[in-house]
């Protein structure tokens, strides 16, 4: 019904943007090494912002994939169905090689340019859950060399198939992981499932999985514990091991794991998260038996990269949509974002997307020069990226209420888009180690490599005489980290601090002037309130949220 009123004073819907021109992403990704890649990303991000994507994520995020356990006869066949446009997101994001292309391609900067793609391509979150782990899956599985030789160019390959069919036999296949059992994520070791040598280089695996996502992926690694079987060199086999599994065997019979449900989720409603049960699933060793943490941590620390880049998309995300609303709604006779209160809101979500993306980038560009055997990045990488795996997914909850709340009652309805993405903001926090696991991870990286601790303080070096503010910072953080009797109790406060000493260093180093400014002055110069919309007086906001507006 119109004809009660005239509809006035509503913010026309955000399309045909473009993700990419966000300018902190294209400066970092310049920085990090991935200049090559600005057409690419560009274009991609282009794709993202179109209507045709974003009502693909729409309907993937609300036609929520279904189990469909038996076939009609009664037989079991383990399939999840999805939207047709959870399968047009996975064919762009594949095809545009967010998954596991950077290992097929040795330019100098492939996974950060692969980075700054996963960063634009927001339409939906969810399907890059399986995109994430078949690019993490690399260089686990290439501890078992003859396994890599067979899979990765499958795993590295531009096309999606989405067909269950035997692996070998397809143009291109995604990856999964099981570890979590039902008495244990965190601590994996708990793991039960075990797995009996077959005698032909084959095991089976018996137990349960309680949480494995993207159950339709082709192959997934496992972590079950080997036992039974006398190991070719006369030692003593067992332990927790890695473990390869395809869905369909090579013979074209069905693995015998069994979904028993999905998961009823709080978001991520695209993605199906299962129940599994492996009830004589036969499965491949990969890496030395009884070092499964060993082998598939480096899945694990690649996923963990994901999470920080997704909880940075995240907030660029939130606070593009707020400022969009801000400048479009009129309340008390002036738009909102001329307002100072609403100004302080959104320069302060813009200063910490700007931050987040910052640290996350950089992680990003230390991953790419790792691989490639630079020892001092995989030393900053170990620590840095267990701290910003805390501290940047800890933030993306607060950060999403509150640019949420920017829209006021429109925010809480669905169409804002804003519901879907405050759903998915806890995720990143809580898997691939939740917050405590990471901050404890920051711990253990100093114990296990102690000399992560100099190359830390070694980059923050660079910046040492800029600013008194992060002078002080970072000068607080050594005894804080040699204060071993309560370390563990402080590990949160640890974590955090260097997090925000490293995002202080890269804003003072390479951040817009008006963006570093306040977030020295706030982060780190104690006038700030905890809430979001706190930033002292005195700033210069202008920049700070032009920078975060909607491009195209
Ligand atoms: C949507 C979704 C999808 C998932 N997909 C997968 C998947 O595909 N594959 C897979 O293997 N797993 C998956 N997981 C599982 C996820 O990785 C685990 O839930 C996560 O690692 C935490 O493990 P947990 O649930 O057993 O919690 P717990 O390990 O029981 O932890 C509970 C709490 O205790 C804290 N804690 C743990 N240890 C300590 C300690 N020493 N000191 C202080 N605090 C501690 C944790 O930080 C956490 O806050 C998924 C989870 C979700 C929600």
């Amino acid at each position: 019904m119109s004809d009660t009123h005239v509809v006035t004073n509503q913010v026309p819907p955000l399309e045909d943007f473009n993700p990419a021109a966000a300018p902190v992403l294209t400066e970092a990704l310049i920085r990090e090494g991935g200049e090559w890649g600005l057409d690419e990303v560009a274009q991609l991000g282009g794709l993202a912002g179109g209507r045709t994507a974003q009502r693909w994520g729409e309907l993937a995020d609300r036609h929520r994939p279904v189990l469909h356990t038996h076939d009609r006869t009664g037989h079991r066949i383990d399939e999840v169905e999805y939207d047709p446009a959870y399968h047009e997101l996975m064919n762009v994001a594949v095809g545009h090689g967010l998954h596991a292309a950077p290992w097929a391609d040795d330019r100098p900067g492939s996974h950060v340019v692969r980075a700054a793609k996963n960063s634009v391509w927001t339409p939906e979150p969810g399907h890059l859950c399986p995109i994430s782990m078949t690019y993490a899956v690399v260089p686990a599985l290439r501890h078992n060399p003859e396994l890599a030789a067979i899979y990765e160019p499958l795993l590295t390959s531009r096309v999606y198939d989405p067909e269950l069919a035997v692996p070998t036999t397809k143009p291109g296949i995604t990856a999964g992981m099981s570890m979590t059992e039902k008495q244990g994520g965190s601590d994996v070791r708990a793991g039960t499932t075990e797995a009996t040598p077959n005698g032909d280089g084959t095991w089976s695996l018996r137990g349960h999985k309680w949480f494995t996502s993207a159950p339709m992926c082709d192959v997934f690694l496992v972590l079950a514990q080997a036992s039974g079987g006398e190991r070719s060199d006369g030692g003593k086999s067992g332990g927790l091991s890695c473990f390869f599994l395809p869905r369909i065997l090579p013979d074209g019979t069905r693995n015998r794991m069994f979904l028993q449900r999905l998961k009823d989720k709080l978001g991520n409603h695209a993605n199906a998260s299962s129940e599994v049960e492996y009830d004589g699933a036969t499965g491949w060793l990969v890496g030395q038996e009884g070092r499964g943490v060993r082998t598939i941590i480096e899945m694990v620390n690649l996923t963990r990269l994901d999470c920080t880049l997704g909880s940075a998309t995240s907030m660029r995300t939130g606070v593009m949509r707020a400022a969009h609303h801000a400048q479009h709604r009129k309340a008390f006779g002036a738009y909102l974002i001329d307002q100072p209160l609403m100004r302080n809101v959104l320069a302060d979500l813009a200063v910490e997307a700007e931050a987040a993306t910052m640290l996350a980038m950089r992680m990003a560009g230390a991953t790419d020069r790792a691989v490639r055997g630079d020892e001092r990045e995989t030393l900053l990488r170990r620590i840095g990226l267990a701290a910003a795996k805390y501290w940047v997914c800890k933030r993306a909850t607060p950060h999403a209420a509150e640019a949420m709340e920017c829209l006021g009652g429109n925010g809480y309805v669905e169409d804002s888009g804003m519901p879907r993405l405050y759903r998915e903001a806890p995720l990143m926090g809580i898997w691939e180690g939740s917050g405590n696991v990471s901050a404890l991870d920051t711990l253990r990286a100093m114990a296990t490599r102690p000399e992560c601790v100099d190359v830390l303080f070694d980059e923050l070096a660079v910046t040492d005489g800029h600013d008194p503010r992060l002078d002080a910072h970072v000068r607080s953080l050594r005894p804080q980290l040699e204060d071993l009797a309560t370390i563990q109790y402080r590990a949160r406060q640890v974590a955090e601090d260097i997090a925000l000493a490293l995002q202080g260093s890269l804003l003072v180093r390479h951040g817009h002037p008006a963006v570093a400014e306040a977030f020295l002055a706030s982060r780190l110069g104690g006038q700030w309130g905890g809430a979001f919309g706190t930033l002292p007086t005195g700033l210069d906001l202008a920049p700070v949220i032009e920078r975060a507006l909607v491009k195209a």
